[in-house]
Protein backbone atom coordinates (compact mmCIF):
# COMPACT_ATOMS: atom_id res chain seq x y z
CA UNK A 1 0.00 0.00 0.00
CA UNK A 2 2.93 2.73 0.34
CA UNK A 3 5.86 1.57 -2.20
CA UNK A 4 9.04 2.92 -2.67
CA UNK A 5 10.74 1.87 -5.44
CA UNK A 6 14.96 3.24 -5.82
CA UNK A 7 14.31 6.47 -4.15
CA UNK A 8 17.14 8.39 -4.30
CA UNK A 9 17.16 11.86 -2.69
CA UNK A 10 20.50 13.98 -3.13
CA UNK A 11 20.59 17.99 -1.78
CA UNK A 12 22.94 19.98 -3.88
CA UNK A 13 26.50 17.24 -4.08
CA UNK A 14 25.09 15.57 -1.04
CA UNK A 15 23.10 12.40 -1.48
CA UNK A 16 21.25 11.43 1.93
CA UNK A 17 19.32 8.52 0.13
CA UNK A 18 20.74 5.86 -2.28
CA UNK A 19 18.29 4.27 -3.65
CA UNK A 20 15.75 3.00 -1.04
CA UNK A 21 13.38 0.55 -2.13
CA UNK A 22 10.78 -0.46 0.76
CA UNK A 23 7.22 -2.24 0.27
CA UNK A 24 4.39 -2.19 3.00
CA UNK A 25 1.35 -4.41 2.60
CA UNK A 26 -1.77 -3.10 2.99
CA UNK A 27 -2.93 -2.31 7.10
CA UNK A 28 0.97 -3.09 8.08
CA UNK A 29 3.03 -0.86 10.35
CA UNK A 30 6.66 -0.19 9.41
CA UNK A 31 9.28 2.05 11.58
CA UNK A 32 11.79 4.04 9.84
CA UNK A 33 15.09 3.54 12.94
CA UNK A 34 18.20 4.70 13.12
CA UNK A 35 20.70 6.91 14.38
CA UNK A 36 20.25 11.08 13.61
CA UNK A 37 21.29 12.16 10.17
CA UNK A 38 20.16 8.19 8.49
CA UNK A 39 17.69 9.91 6.48
CA UNK A 40 15.02 9.00 8.27
CA UNK A 41 13.16 12.17 8.15
CA UNK A 42 13.74 13.03 4.31
CA UNK A 43 12.30 9.25 3.90
CA UNK A 44 9.05 10.50 4.74
CA UNK A 45 9.04 13.42 3.79
CA UNK A 46 9.72 12.15 -0.28
CA UNK A 47 6.75 9.13 0.70
CA UNK A 48 4.70 12.27 1.74
CA UNK A 49 5.72 14.55 -1.02
CA UNK A 50 7.35 17.37 0.84
CA UNK A 51 10.24 16.65 -0.78
CA UNK A 52 10.78 16.22 -4.55
CA UNK A 53 12.84 12.75 -5.22
CA UNK A 54 15.71 12.96 -7.27
CA UNK A 55 15.49 9.71 -8.76
CA UNK A 56 12.71 6.43 -8.26
CA UNK A 57 9.52 6.43 -7.50
CA UNK A 58 6.28 6.49 -4.70
CA UNK A 59 3.67 4.51 -4.93
CA UNK A 60 0.44 4.48 -2.63
CA UNK A 61 -2.42 2.91 -2.37
CA UNK A 62 -1.01 0.99 -5.89
CA UNK A 63 -0.50 4.45 -7.55
CA UNK A 64 2.39 6.25 -8.75
CA UNK A 65 2.30 9.53 -6.72
CA UNK A 66 5.64 10.45 -7.34
CA UNK A 67 4.76 13.83 -9.39
CA UNK A 68 1.81 14.31 -6.95
CA UNK A 69 1.58 16.94 -4.74
CA UNK A 70 1.41 16.69 -0.83
CA UNK A 71 -2.01 17.42 -0.57
CA UNK A 72 -3.47 15.01 -3.11
CA UNK A 73 -1.49 12.23 -1.68
CA UNK A 74 -4.29 11.28 0.48
CA UNK A 75 -1.96 10.69 3.71
CA UNK A 76 -2.18 11.58 6.97
CA UNK A 77 0.69 12.91 9.08
CA UNK A 78 1.92 13.36 12.88
CA UNK A 79 5.16 15.20 13.66
CA UNK A 80 7.08 15.91 17.25
CA UNK A 81 5.83 19.52 17.51
CA UNK A 82 2.06 19.42 18.52
CA UNK A 83 1.69 21.38 15.72
CA UNK A 84 -2.81 22.30 16.38
CA UNK A 85 -4.17 25.67 16.16
CA UNK A 86 -3.96 27.65 19.38
CA UNK A 87 -7.30 29.77 18.80
CA UNK A 88 -9.56 26.42 17.35
CA UNK A 89 -11.43 24.19 20.11
CA UNK A 90 -10.43 20.30 19.55
CA UNK A 91 -13.46 19.69 17.43
CA UNK A 92 -11.87 22.40 15.18
CA UNK A 93 -8.61 21.19 15.23
CA UNK A 94 -9.90 18.04 13.81
CA UNK A 95 -12.55 19.29 11.31
CA UNK A 96 -10.09 21.20 10.05
CA UNK A 97 -7.92 18.20 8.57
CA UNK A 98 -11.45 17.79 6.05
CA UNK A 99 -10.45 20.79 4.33
CA UNK A 100 -11.31 21.80 1.47
CA UNK A 101 -13.03 18.60 1.16
CA UNK A 102 -16.64 18.71 0.19
CA UNK A 103 -17.95 16.60 3.31
CA UNK A 104 -21.61 18.41 4.33
CA UNK A 105 -21.87 19.73 8.03
CA UNK A 106 -23.85 17.26 9.23
CA UNK A 107 -21.65 14.68 8.08
CA UNK A 108 -18.04 16.94 9.22
CA UNK A 109 -19.67 16.55 12.83
CA UNK A 110 -20.36 12.76 12.63
CA UNK A 111 -16.85 12.30 11.24
CA UNK A 112 -15.13 14.69 13.67
CA UNK A 113 -17.56 12.68 16.65
CA UNK A 114 -16.11 9.59 15.35
CA UNK A 115 -12.53 9.92 15.28
CA UNK A 116 -12.93 12.07 18.49
CA UNK A 117 -13.91 8.54 20.34
CA UNK A 118 -11.33 6.28 18.81
CA UNK A 119 -8.71 8.51 19.75
CA UNK A 120 -10.63 8.80 23.42
CA UNK A 121 -11.41 12.77 23.20
CA UNK A 122 -14.85 13.00 22.83
CA UNK A 123 -15.05 14.81 26.62
CA UNK A 124 -12.44 17.04 25.54
CA UNK A 125 -13.99 18.51 22.02
CA UNK A 126 -14.71 21.96 22.99
CA UNK A 127 -11.56 22.81 24.86
CA UNK A 128 -8.31 23.96 23.24
CA UNK A 129 -5.44 23.22 22.94
CA UNK A 130 -3.37 24.59 25.91
CA UNK A 131 -5.68 22.92 28.21
CA UNK A 132 -4.53 19.90 27.10
CA UNK A 133 -1.35 17.26 28.35
CA UNK A 134 1.46 17.06 25.63
CA UNK A 135 -0.16 13.24 24.73
CA UNK A 136 -3.67 14.57 24.33
CA UNK A 137 -2.75 17.02 21.72
CA UNK A 138 -0.35 14.67 19.74
CA UNK A 139 -4.32 11.93 19.68
CA UNK A 140 -6.08 15.38 18.31
CA UNK A 141 -3.41 15.51 15.70
CA UNK A 142 -3.59 12.05 15.08
CA UNK A 143 -7.60 12.39 15.02
CA UNK A 144 -7.22 15.51 12.61
CA UNK A 145 -4.63 13.41 10.34
CA UNK A 146 -7.11 10.41 10.49
CA UNK A 147 -10.06 12.31 9.72
CA UNK A 148 -9.92 11.91 6.01
CA UNK A 149 -9.67 8.12 6.15
CA UNK A 150 -6.41 8.58 4.51
CA UNK A 151 -4.57 5.83 2.24
CA UNK A 152 -1.12 5.76 5.02
CA UNK A 153 -0.33 7.19 7.84
CA UNK A 154 3.03 9.43 7.84
CA UNK A 155 4.33 9.58 11.80
CA UNK A 156 7.78 11.61 12.46
CA UNK A 157 8.83 10.74 15.96
CA UNK A 158 5.06 11.51 17.00
CA UNK A 159 6.14 10.99 20.38
CA UNK A 160 9.59 12.43 21.33
CA UNK A 161 7.87 15.43 22.94
CA UNK A 162 6.53 13.49 25.71
CA UNK A 163 7.74 12.08 28.86
CA UNK A 164 8.63 8.31 29.37
CA UNK A 165 5.62 7.26 31.14
CA UNK A 166 2.72 8.91 28.16
CA UNK A 167 5.39 7.80 25.73
CA UNK A 168 4.59 4.40 26.21
CA UNK A 169 1.03 4.84 26.93
CA UNK A 170 0.50 6.86 23.27
CA UNK A 171 2.50 4.65 21.45
CA UNK A 172 0.35 1.13 22.53
CA UNK A 173 -2.87 3.67 21.87
CA UNK A 174 -1.43 4.45 18.41
CA UNK A 175 -0.77 0.65 18.01
CA UNK A 176 -4.21 -0.32 19.03
CA UNK A 177 -6.19 2.29 16.23
CA UNK A 178 -3.48 1.97 13.49
CA UNK A 179 -4.56 -1.68 14.02
CA UNK A 180 -8.09 -1.09 14.09
CA UNK A 181 -8.69 1.17 11.14
CA UNK A 182 -5.82 -0.91 9.26
CA UNK A 183 -4.48 1.69 8.33
CA UNK A 184 -0.87 1.63 6.18
CA UNK A 185 1.69 3.42 8.53
CA UNK A 186 5.31 4.20 8.11
CA UNK A 187 6.52 5.73 11.77
CA UNK A 188 10.21 7.30 11.98
CA UNK A 189 11.90 6.74 15.06
CA UNK A 190 15.40 6.97 16.45
CA UNK A 191 14.59 5.02 19.75
CA UNK A 192 14.81 0.72 19.53
CA UNK A 193 12.71 0.30 22.05
CA UNK A 194 10.06 2.01 20.23
CA UNK A 195 10.20 0.87 17.28
CA UNK A 196 10.66 -2.84 18.41
CA UNK A 197 7.41 -2.36 20.59
CA UNK A 198 5.41 -0.87 17.72
CA UNK A 199 6.08 -2.27 14.29
CA UNK A 200 5.03 -5.12 12.24
CA UNK A 201 8.65 -4.80 10.55
CA UNK A 202 11.30 -2.42 11.18
CA UNK A 203 13.58 -0.66 8.36
CA UNK A 204 16.69 -0.47 9.98
CA UNK A 205 18.58 3.00 7.99
CA UNK A 206 22.44 3.58 7.85
CA UNK A 207 23.75 6.70 5.99
CA UNK A 208 21.05 6.68 3.23
CA UNK A 209 20.08 2.84 3.12
CA UNK A 210 17.75 0.22 4.32
CA UNK A 211 20.54 -1.99 6.26
CA UNK A 212 17.89 -4.49 7.00
CA UNK A 213 14.11 -4.76 6.98
CA UNK A 214 12.72 -7.36 8.88
CA UNK A 215 10.27 -8.34 11.70
CA UNK A 216 10.91 -7.39 15.44
CA UNK A 217 12.38 -11.07 15.97
CA UNK A 218 14.36 -11.33 12.86
CA UNK A 219 16.45 -7.88 13.63
CA UNK A 220 16.64 -8.97 17.34
CA UNK A 221 17.75 -13.23 16.61
CA UNK A 222 19.43 -12.21 13.00
CA UNK A 223 20.93 -8.99 12.39
CA UNK A 224 22.78 -8.58 9.08
CA UNK A 225 25.33 -6.49 10.25
CA UNK A 226 27.24 -5.80 13.51
CA UNK A 227 25.55 -1.96 13.11
CA UNK A 228 22.39 -3.51 13.27
CA UNK A 229 22.86 -6.08 15.72
CA UNK A 230 24.85 -2.97 18.21
CA UNK A 231 21.66 -0.56 17.03
CA UNK A 232 18.73 -2.88 18.02
CA UNK A 233 20.20 -3.88 21.12
CA UNK A 234 22.62 -1.74 22.96
CA UNK A 235 21.28 1.94 21.56
CA UNK A 236 19.97 4.15 24.25
P1 LIG B 1 17.18 13.00 12.77
O1 LIG B 1 16.73 11.85 13.62
O2 LIG B 1 18.31 13.76 13.37
O3 LIG B 1 16.07 13.87 12.28
P2 LIG B 1 17.17 11.64 10.22
O4 LIG B 1 17.59 10.25 10.14
O5 LIG B 1 15.72 11.92 10.18
O6 LIG B 1 17.84 12.34 11.47
P3 LIG B 1 17.31 13.40 7.99
O7 LIG B 1 16.66 14.54 8.70
O8 LIG B 1 16.53 12.68 6.98
O9 LIG B 1 17.90 12.38 9.03
O10 LIG B 1 18.65 13.96 7.32
C1 LIG B 1 19.51 13.13 6.55
C2 LIG B 1 20.65 13.98 6.04
O11 LIG B 1 20.17 14.90 5.08
C3 LIG B 1 21.35 14.79 7.10
O12 LIG B 1 22.73 14.75 6.87
C4 LIG B 1 20.81 16.18 6.89
O13 LIG B 1 21.76 17.15 7.29
C5 LIG B 1 20.56 16.23 5.41
N1 LIG B 1 19.45 17.12 5.06
C6 LIG B 1 18.15 16.99 5.43
N2 LIG B 1 17.40 17.97 4.92
C7 LIG B 1 18.25 18.77 4.21
C8 LIG B 1 18.08 19.96 3.43
N3 LIG B 1 16.87 20.53 3.28
N4 LIG B 1 19.17 20.48 2.86
C9 LIG B 1 20.38 19.91 2.99
N5 LIG B 1 20.60 18.78 3.69
C10 LIG B 1 19.56 18.22 4.30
Amino acid sequence: AVRLEGVTKSFGATTVLHGVDLDLSPGELVCLLGPSGCGKTTALRCIAGLEPVSAGRVLIGGSDVTEVPVNRRDIGMVFQQYSLFPHMTVARNVEFGLGMRRVARAERATRVGEMLEIVGLSHLAERFPHELSGGQQQRVALARALVTRPRALLLDEPLSALDAKVRVRLRDQIRAIQTELGITTVFVTHDQEEALAVSDRVAVMEGGRIAQLGTPEDLYRRPVSPFVADFVGLSN
